[in-house]
């Protein structure tokens, strides 16, 4: 399917290809930062700054599933039951990520039928 990219700074043009190349090393990285996270936490953080310097020296946009699975603020992986406390409030119809630096995310939710 077409990909829409709007970012309204302009300079929209580069090729898809490319884009599509960078959001797979990603991926690729979140999952190797995710699996070394208990062996290696530092290698693990390293493969989530290096996932934050691809997103944003490509300008790509990451996935909402993707963006919760690191903390911004110390770039470790989020793991729930590791690295990560998740907190569901039905009431406030939001998620609340706790990381164990104390980085806290509200992200609202959608009810799955
Ligand atoms: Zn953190």
């Amino acid at each position: 399917m077409g990909e829409k990219i709007r970012n309204g700074r302009g300079r929209s043009e580069r090729p898809a290809a490319l884009t599509t190349l960078v959001r797979e090393r990603i991926s690729i990285l979140l999952s190797l930062a995710e699996k070394e996270l208990k062996l290696h936490p530092k290698r693990s953080k390293r493969y989530v700054e290096l996932v934050r310097k691809l997103a944003k020296r490509y300008n790509v946009r990451l996935p909402r599933s993707e963006k919760l699975r690191f903390c911004k603020k110390c770039d470790s992986p989020l793991i729930p039951g590791a690295t990560v406390t998740v907190r569901l409030v039905p009431r406030e119809k939001f998620i609340y990520y706790k990381c164990k630096c104390g980085e806290v995310r509200k992200v609202p939710y959608r009810r799955k039928a």
